[in-house]
């Protein structure tokens, strides 16, 4: 037999779902709620700035490495702004990093930070980059699962679980929050109780906080404004759903001089540099005021009422979620058991594309009758969606 193209680390993952839902809605005319990027651009102004930095010839050559200093200095402001009060303060010059999107930063922070053999612990289901990376890293991934509550319709956690989970081989924690794809916010006592283990069990953390801003019920709390948490958290921030660009992938990290230092280690050899105008109009959104910032909540919050009381109208069991864009359903109300074929199915037989959240899962059994639509996209495609699954 030839030897495989595809190496041992990434054989297991092949294409992302992605590709073939959104190829399913191309072909079948259907509303594609699978994949979480709006429909509607961020702010014009935004864009204008873009375009200013791209004709006055800011950032159309290589930027500096550790990301434009306007953009530095608006990342550290921004996060001196909606946290200071918790303390958090970070230094534009060495405590801050611009990466090509979240995506790099969590790629690029793994590498740096795992040798061969660590364990990882990642919240299940997790974000579909996070056991790839691991995995490219060398790291093992140790999931601990996220369970649906029967009562209140949530997601949580279980502490003793994630207790449990660490070993003498855990390096570090990678967390996510408000997470992607239960729409969990972990609250002050579940923040306070993780930051007490890693300290414990001398770990490290990397906290994915791309939806900071997208939080309906509760508060978002920084994972690294926990006492002694400082020290040993990156954590991970991007335009791409506060400002609603995905496309200019960009991204950023925050944590100590050390460790931003090795996260760049990484981050250098990967793309080096990127999205060089982009980043200038980015300090320009981080700067935007607070009515921003709410009123993209309050708005996807508008949003989220609508696809969840829709969705529990066409019969799915639905968990409203407390953050993020997406709100997971059970299908097994509509007599269905299996999130893959109905996922398949779904375009065919309501002109609608979900994910099916086993996607997410080392456990695919776990995540099986359960699946994910997203609510990033205008109204009106919302109601269109909503007035189709009523078919169902
Ligand atoms: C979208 C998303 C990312 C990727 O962000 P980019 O800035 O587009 O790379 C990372 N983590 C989570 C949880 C996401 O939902």
């Amino acid at each position: 037999m030839p030897r495989p193209l595809l190496n041992r680390r990434l054989a297991e993952f092949g294409t992302t779902i992605f590709a073939e839902m959104s190829a399913l809605a191309l072909r079948t005319g259907s509303i594609n709620l699978g994949q979480g990027f709006p429909d509607t651009d961020g702010p014009e102004e935004v864009r204008e700035a873009a375009v200013r930095a791209l004709r006055d010839g800011r950032g159309n050559q290589y930027p500096p490495g550790p990301g434009v200093p306007e953009l530095r200095a608006a990342v550290a402001a921004h996060q001196h702004r909606f946290y200071g009060h918790l303390g958090v303060a970070y230094d534009p010059d060495t405590e801050v990093l611009v990466t090509a999107g979240a995506t790099e930063a969590i790629a690029a922070s793994l590498l740096a930070l795992l040798e061969p053999g660590d364990e990882v612990i990642a919240l299940e289901p997790y974000y579909d980059s996070y056991a790839a990376c691991i995995a490219m890293a060398g790291g093992t991934r140790v999931p601990v699962t996220l369970r649906p509550s029967a009562e209140d319709g949530t997601y949580s956690l279980d502490l003793d679980e994630l207790r449990d989970a660490i070993t003498d081989r855990t390096r570090l924690i990678l967390l996510n929050t408000p997470h992607n794809p239960t729409g969990t916010v972990l609250d002050r006592a579940e923040l306070t109780e993780i930051a007490r283990l890693a300290c414990e069990r001398d770990l490290l953390v990397i906290t994915d906080e791309v939806y900071e801003h997208l939080v309906f019920e509760g508060e978002h709390l920084p994972l690294a404004s926990f006492p002694g948490m400082r020290e040993r958290t990156v954590t991970i921030g991007s335009a791409g759903k506060t400002f609603s660009f995905t496309g200019w992938k960009v991204g950023w990290v925050t944590a100590s001089p050390e460790m931003i230092g090795a996260v760049r280690s990484a981050k250098q050899f990967l793309t080096y540099v990127s999205a060089g105008p982009f980043q200038y109009a980015v300090a320009e959104a981080l700067a935007l005021p607070d009515s921003y910032y709410t009123g993209l909540r309050d708005d996807l919050r508008t949003k989220r009422d609508l696809l969840a009381d829709g969705l529990a109208a066409a019969g799915f069991r639905v968990f409203r979620p407390s953050g993020t864009y997406f709100v997971t359903t059970d299908i097994r109300p509509l007599g269905e058991e299996d999130g893959f074929a109905f996922c398949r199915a779904l375009p065919e037989r309501a002109g609608v594309v979900a994910i099916p959240n086993a996607v997410f899962y080392d456990h695919q059994d776990q995540g099986a009758p359960y699946v994910r639509f997203a609510f990033c996209k205008q109204e009106k495609v919302l109601q269109e969606a909503v007035d189709r699954l009523r078919a169902l």
